[in-house]
């Protein structure tokens, strides 16, 4: 992240005016869900301001809120964040390590009279909430300091029944921003803390527990998405009204949307419990681990977060513009194989039964040190379905009735009979190639189309599933009234070719190893089923950036 935005120019000014001298910046995922690509750009804000400044990141497990956290999760974001190349060293912490201290921070405000128990319902609370033009009405705002204090305490003690009581700052009930209304600072929650157990009966709320985070780990700036923009007022009262050790300063920057997906973990788990998609690694995830097991590299998506920018406004990003980058990347990268999504068989009659002969096939054209591999050609071939057409299209330059095609790397060949099974399809077809024609045979035969084929002795079987977008909606954050994602989902999103064959070549091959299936698209072996080939991106770049 060499490039300057404004959040860099918020900590030029701090620097300039002596507020600071050096950079500690956090990521506070909540360990609820796996990262998603919207958080890689938080992190590459994150760990890249402090980067660029020399200065240092924190990664912190947001676990304030006691629901569902769970260490798969935990584990998982630490693997997708060093995945992505970055590391925290040893700074590594949950935000409920600082339970005991941010009670004890609770307790001042009461003792100073800026913080009182209040007993109102949530029905109530929403009544006294007021409007634009009212303020809001708080009847125990002026409860006694030693009263409250005796009322926390008894709340940590697990006297009152959740909903009883809570505690609430003394700011300002008229302001303008409704989260100055004396918000509440602590609440009664009787749900199991997956690292502190049972021990705390009271919680704080986010606003009142993420600045104190913040500061007891000397963080000079506090990088979050827009939907903060509205707390900071209170961020900043928490941190001048609370005696911790330093004062960080809030800077929000836009969150990222993707056109055709869903970045909120809430949807994304809906997705996987509902069995839309199979885990939180589908390759058809925008997470991390889908991204990953996609065929996507660190590579690819740090360009793409890096060509969004950095920017204050909310906005769509294309999901075009990820698929370019992931392809821009592969196309230098990955080797050339040969592969059939869906077989017929062509007989060449003139080419001998017990016959293999070989043609060096480059590995990558972009890439002359990449060098070739032999590739074995026999009487039975393998050609996609798709290259043959009985009736053709006008301009129809594949194989076709009478027609000719050259064999890429090898002989061209002449369409002959064409014999069908009996229920009409096509069982093969018969074909006579010009021996002539073979690589390395200077020729000057024309011949308008080229298609790709396999040895029938010696391709290997396979499944490849032809990944899509998940959703059919550009926009999925704003669906119209009764529809959910359900909805939109892509009928297409995995298309399944159980019949596919690959080059002996990828006998080998690893799982996560990405090729080009040339003419058909990237592809990596999958790493939870090795038997399968999963579409990384097609070959076809229709994205076009806008002006
Ligand atoms: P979700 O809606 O997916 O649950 P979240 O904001 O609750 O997102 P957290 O785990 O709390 O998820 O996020 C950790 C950090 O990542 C936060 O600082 C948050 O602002 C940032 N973040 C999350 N989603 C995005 C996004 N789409 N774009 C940019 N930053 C994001
Ligand atoms: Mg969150």
């Amino acid at each position: 992240m060499a490039e300057s935005n404004f959040i860099h120019d918020f900590i030029d000014e701090d620097i300039a005016s002596g507020k600071t001298k050096t950079v500690h910046t956090r990521f506070p995922p909540e360990p609820n869900g796996y990262l998603h690509i919207g958080h890689c750009k938080a992190l590459v804000i994150d760990f890249g301001t402090a980067q660029k400044y020399g200065g240092l990141c924190n990664l912190r497990m947001d676990d304030t809120n006691p629901a569902k956290e769970d260490t798969e999760f935990v584990d998982a974001i630490k693997e997708d964040i060093h995945w992505l190349g970055f590391d925290w060293g040893d700074r590594f912490y949950y935000g409920s390590d600082y339970f005991a201290r941010t009670y004890e921070l609770a307790e001042d405000l009461i003792k100073k009279g800026d913080a009182y128990v209040c007993e109102l319902s949530p029905e109530e609370f929403k009544e006294y909430r007021g409007d634009l033009t009212h303020p809001a009405v708080s009847p125990w705002r002026d409860r006694p300091a030693e009263e409250s204090l005796d009322l926390f305490h008894r709340m940590r003690d697990g006297e009152f029944p959740e909903g009883k009581y809570t505690l609430r700052a003394k700011i300002d009930l008229a302001s303008g921003n409704f989260n100055m209304r004396d918000p509440v600072l602590y609440r009664i929650r009787y749900i199991e803390h997956h690292r502190q157990g049972t021990k705390w009966c009271v919680f704080p709320m986010y606003d009142f527990a993420h600045p104190i985070q913040d500061a007891l780990e000397g963080i000079t700036h506090s990088l979050c998405s827009l939907e903060y923009e509205d707390h900071r007022p209170l961020y900043n009262w928490v941190i001048e009204h609370c005696d911790v050790p330093s004062k960080p300063r809030q800077i929000e920057f836009a969150r990222l949307n993707i056109t055709n997906t869903v970045l909120s973990k809430r949807y994304l788990r809906g997705l996987v419990e509902t069995g839309v998609v199979d885990g939180w690694d589908d390759p058809r995830m925008p997470t991390l681990c889908g991204l990953r097991r996609r065929g996507y590299t660190p590579e690819a998506i740090l360009d793409f977060i890096g060509r969004i920018g950095v920017s204050k406004a909310n906005s769509m990003v294309n999901i075009g513009l990820l698929e370019h980058c992931v392809r821009s990347e592969l196309n230098l990268k990955a080797p050339r194989r040969i592969a059939v999504m869906n077989p017929i068989k062509v007989v060449v009659d003139n080419f001998p039964a017990d016959k293999t002969e070989y043609f060096p096939v480059p590995n990558n054209p972009n890439d002359p040190e990449a060098g070739t591999r032999d590739v074995p050609f026999t009487r039975e071939l393998w050609i996609d379905a798709d290259d043959f057409a009985e009736v053709p299209p006008p301009k129809f330059f594949r194989l076709k009735p009478g027609g000719e095609v050259r064999l890429m790397s090898s002989y061209i060949i002449r369409c002959g009979e064409i014999v069908k099974n009996p229920d009409g399809t096509v069982k093969e077809i018969h074909a006579t190639a010009d021996l002539e024609t073979g690589t390395g045979v200077p020729t000057d035969r024309k011949v308008k189309g080229t298609i790709h084929w396999l040895s029938a002795d010696y391709a290997v079987d396979t499944e490849a599933i032809l990944y899509d977008r998940l959703f059919t909606e550009e926009n999925m954050n704003d669906l119209p009234e009764g529809k959910t994602y359900q909805d939109y989902l892509n009928p297409d999103s995995a298309v399944r070719m159980p019949n596919a064959k690959i080059e002996p070549s990828l006998k080998d091959s690893k799982p996560g190893e990405t090729f080009q299936f040339v003419r058909i698209g990237y592809f990596t072996r999958d790493t939870k089923n090795s038997g399968v080939f999963g579409r990384v991106v097609s070959l076809k770049d229709n994205y076009k950036p806008e002006a």
